[in-house]
């Protein structure tokens, strides 16, 4: 039988709001193709050979677990950066979204490390304030519309030579003032939807897992 494998990065630390759904999304749409689904998470300490898995997945969390995954991530890097390199499919929301870029300063103002990967940067709003509810955007490569959930304290950034997942149209996205939400770079996307994202938008779940096989990584 043809396998898919699903790496839950940190499933055990970073999992807010049911993040936890996009892989069953994903697991759920390889099985009703054929194919035996196989899901492993690599969490603290553990060797990750990215290479081995069709689809990773790296979901939201509190301020205290993105610290207390920060220093392991860094010797994940290698790895993770190669496989975005090669166009592996990767899906990161909120925490894990902003983990992926240079830094978060958190609710007290402290500095966390991010793997520097992708060039966006995370500050902390001000007077505790948090972006929550319900969020829709356009997707900037399709024209699809997706509906999710945010809540997050960090306002994003995006670099210039970044390009942005979607237009916010409801919500606030990556800082709430530009419009912008989220990144996609090959086959990877950082976005502050949860919801879960692909169980509430199958026609993205659809079209990671089509690439997640065909491995059209040309792009
Ligand atoms: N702790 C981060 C923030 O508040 C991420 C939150 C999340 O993943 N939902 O911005």
């Amino acid at each position: 039988m043809k396998q898919i494998k699903i790496c839950h990065l940190y499933g055990n630390l970073l999992n807010t709001y049911g993040d936890v759904g996009n892989v069953m999304a994903f697991a759920h749409e390889a099985r009703k193709n054929g194919y035996e689904v196989e899901i492993e998470t690599i969490s603290i300490a553990d060797y990750f050979d990215a290479e081995k898995y069709d689809f990773v997945f790296f979901g939201g969390g509190q301020d205290y677990e993105q610290r207390i995954v920060q220093t392991d991530l860094l010797e994940k890097r290698e790895q993770l950066s190669k496989y975005i390199e090669k166009g592996g499919v990767f899906l990161a929301i909120c925490g894990g979204y902003q983990l992926l870029g240079q830094y978060y300063y958190d609710a007290y103002n402290k500095k966390i490390e991010g793997l520097n990967i992708f060039n966006h940067y995370t500050v902390n709003q001000e007077n505790g304030n948090r972006f929550t509810g319900a969020i829709k955007i356009k997707d900037y490569n399709n024209g699809q519309l997706y509906e999710g959930f945010e809540n997050h304290g960090g306002v994003t950034y995006l670099s210039e030579n970044q390009k942005a997942f979607g237009k916010v149209i409801e919500g606030n996205g990556n800082n709430g003032s530009d419009t912008t939400e989220g990144f996609r770079y090959k086959n990877t996307i950082g976005t502050y939807l949860h919801g879960p994202l692909l169980a509430r938008n199958e026609d993205l779940c659809k079209e990671l897992f089509n690439i997640s096989i065909n491995k059209n990584f040309d792009n």
